[in-house]
């Protein structure tokens, strides 16, 4: 079959050069006569890839000598807890801004460990924006100060990272990270599952700043500590060797692009398309505030849950998939992470045209 534009949220679309790379490995990487799913994490094989997975990942988003690359697994969602078991260690306090339901899951497990002060939230309004931060409402004593860049299943984004003075900044960039430019100075610790924007799921990238690492509540696991995978460059046991791999090869091919300043200007690009169209269709409309439109999700409606069901069908048969918005959203939601080609949002455009002339 042919290949369909895909706009799930994640686990999501790949560069199709990547996959084909993937595929010319299967059954034989370089001269080893083995897949690297079969290749021991030990051996020097796998140990190059590794390395230079770190490596093109340093080079993609300018990170500093001064902190560790780290690949876990557990998803970003185990963060939520390694975090909070890791930094909150000084006061035993943090700051949270809600932004969404991955930002309300990360303080809510943040809690069972220290005290929590809510900075902001955009809850009464769906959080269909980023709420404005007031400098008084910081905890001058927080261990750190936690934001999500961009959420996911509302569709919005910072478009500037709070000041938040001494307190480390820590960001879960799951679902934008190597989309736009970020001074990586500015955070302590960023962290992002693989499965939207650098690979397939299974891995998470955590970058953190070394004077983070080492404080660790004492009934911290082994396995959660930031300072055991740091100490052993991410091998302290197996890692998931094959989404590292392929997360190298997205790598790879991003610099082959230009690097993240070049993909960040096709991003607005595409998602500057689309936003175009909704704010001049009579059937279509944002749900987000202008200023917050996320570059990688992008939420929508109709106003009619029928026409909305009819459009998504319609949609799919026309080969633009994984269009339904998240159940506590309902509409339509187009995700265009950095895979997602021009050709790909320009058609859809030209489909929802169509679809909205018909009807
Ligand atoms: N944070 C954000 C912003 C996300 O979008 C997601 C997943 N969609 C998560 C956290 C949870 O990630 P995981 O499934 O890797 O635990």
């Amino acid at each position: 079959m042919e290949r369909v534009y895909n706009f799930s949220a994640g686990p999501s679309i790949l560069p199709e050069e990547v996959l084909k790379i993937a595929q010319r490995d299967m059954l034989s990487y370089g001269n080893t006569g083995m897949s690297v799913m079969e290749m021991s994490h030990r051996s020097k094989y796998y140990e190059e890839i590794i390395n230079t997975a770190e490596k093109l990942l340093r080079d993609l988003m300018s990170i500093p000598d001064n902190y560790k690359v780290l690949f876990l697994q557990g998803g970003a969602s185990s963060q939520f807890s390694m975090v909070a078991l890791n930094l909150m260690n000084k006061n035993n306090r943090a700051d949270y801004v809600i932004t969404g339901a991955w930002a309300s899951k990360a303080c809510s497990e943040a809690g069972r460990y220290g005290k929590i002060n809510i900075v902001a939230s955009s809850e009464d309004k769906t959080f269909s924006y980023i709420p404005e931060l007031d400098k008084s409402k910081f905890d001058p004593k927080a261990d750190y100060f936690h934001i999500t860049t961009n959420n996911t299943i509302y569709g919005t984004r910072y478009t500037e990272i709070p000041d938040t003075g001494s307190v480390p900044i820590v960001a879960d960039m799951s679902s934008n990270i190597l989309s736009e430019d970020y001074d990586i100075t500015k955070f302590g610790l960023i962290y992002a599952g693989a499965q939207k924007n650098m690979g397939p799921a299974g891995v998470t990238v955590v970058i953190i700043r070394e004077d983070l690492i080492g404080n660790a509540m004492g009934l911290t696991p082994k396995m959660l500590n930031y300072k055991t995978h740091a100490d052993n460059g991410s091998m302290f046991n197996t890692p998931p060797t094959y989404s590292i791999y392929v997360c190298k090869l997205v790598f790879e091919h991003l610099l082959k692009l230009g690097g993240v300043s070049a993909i960040q200007k096709i991003n607005e690009e595409k998602a500057g398309m689309l936003y175009n169209y909704l704010d001049e269709s009579d059937m279509f409309k944002g749900t987000v505030a202008k200023k917050d439109r996320s570059l990688m999700n992008i939420p929508f409606i109709t106003g009619d849950k029928e026409l909305d069901a009819k459009f998504i069908k319609e949609a799919e048969a026309n080969g633009f998939v994984n269009l339904k918005g998240h159940r506590s959203v309902g509409g339509m939601r187009a995700s265009i992470y950095n895979a997602m080609p021009i050709e790909g949002v320009k058609k859809f455009v030209e489909f929802m045209k169509t679809f909205e002339a018909k009807n």
